[in-house]
């Protein structure tokens, strides 16, 4: 007896190999960077680290660790409550390797450190620091925790210099608490995008969602009313894929059609821009928005 789930076609995949991938895999081993590209093994790297169509190279990096203090429960980063203690010179080491890797946009990200007096706020923020004075040109998007609220962890990241401000509400308000953490909340992940923005109000703001958790169509609406209200500039909407079998079930594979309505909702509400497909994730292409819609 067969148990595996058959996938829908729109969710089979190849990855593509271009020679702008072949070259940024073959710089990778010797820079010593953990991106989520890689260990994810998302479906885009071809088209993120090849520069899809209009080239342009995206990459994801893993900062502070592979061991997360929060255990969500579509997540398939290890839990550990007391995770190995930060490496001082990673922001030195990252910021120097990316400046040398030739990358247009780079999204720093993290697990959740709430082991760490500013969960790890002021590593994040001089590793843009760095990149920054190293090479100015790239662009930097830090998607961040939620810091347990604390708004001047937010503060930190969001005055470092980086260009895009990123924290995901990953599903809608009342499938929250069976989706991530519980020390996560949707208030408590408004109320960082919100913050990031009033501390500089040229900072873009993004989040993402999953979809196909078991929310209705009607809590999604509110969910983009809610982040609309707080002026968040970015969304983008994924299918949820189950990592293992101890990771909640898939509710819905959603049809390609409802991602594209979503996506005109969201324009409709005032987005201004919108990634929405079944493999999209919350890095994909992102750099490509970035410089062609945002930038002026
Ligand atoms: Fe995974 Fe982030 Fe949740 Fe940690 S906080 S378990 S890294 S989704
Ligand atoms: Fe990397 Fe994100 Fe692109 Fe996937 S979508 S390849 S994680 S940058």
């Amino acid at each position: 007896r067969k148990n595996h789930v058959r996938l829908p076609s729109w969710l089979k995949t190849d990855i593509p190999v271009g020679e702008d991938f072949a070259r940024l895999k073959k710089d990778l081993r010797g820079l010593k960077l953990h991106t989520v590209c890689e260990e994810a093994r998302c479906p885009n790297i071809g088209e993120c680290w090849g520069g899809g169509e209009d080239k342009t190279a995206t990459a994801t990096i893993m900062l502070m660790g592979d061991e997360c203090t929060r255990g969500c429960r579509f997540c398939s980063v290890k839990t550990n409550r007391a995770p190995k203690p930060l490496d001082p010179d990673e922001p030195e080491k990252t910021a120097e390797a990316i400046s040398r890797w030739g990358l247009d946009y780079v999204v720093l990200t993290s697990v959740d450190r709430d082991d760490l007096a500013d969960g790890g706020a002021d590593h994040f923020a001089t590793t843009v620091e760095l990149i920054k004075s190293k090479a100015p040109n790239i662009l930097v998007e830090c998607l961040t925790g939620d810091f347990r609220g604390k708004l001047e962890d937010v503060a930190r990241v969001a005055r470092s210099g980086l260009d895009v401000y990123a924290h995901n509400v990953e599903t809608v308000e009342n499938l929250t608490k069976y989706v991530r953490d519980r020390r996560a909340t949707f208030r408590q992940s408004l109320s960082v995008l919100e913050h990031a923005k009033k501390m500089r109000s040229d900072l873009v703001t993004k989040t993402s969602m999953m979809l196909g958790l078991g929310e209705t169509d009607e809590e999604v609406l509110q969910a983009m009313k809610d982040l609309r209200a707080i002026d968040v500039d970015v969304i983008t909407f994924g299918q949820y894929m189950r990592p293992t079998k101890k990771h909640m079930k898939v509710a819905e594979y959603v049809h390609p059609d409802k991602f594209d309505h979503w996506a005109e909702v969201a324009k409709s509400l005032g987005f201004k821009y919108v990634a929405s497909g079944p493999l999209v994730r919350s890095s994909y292409k992102a750099g490509e928005f970035y410089i062609r819609n945002i930038v002026k």
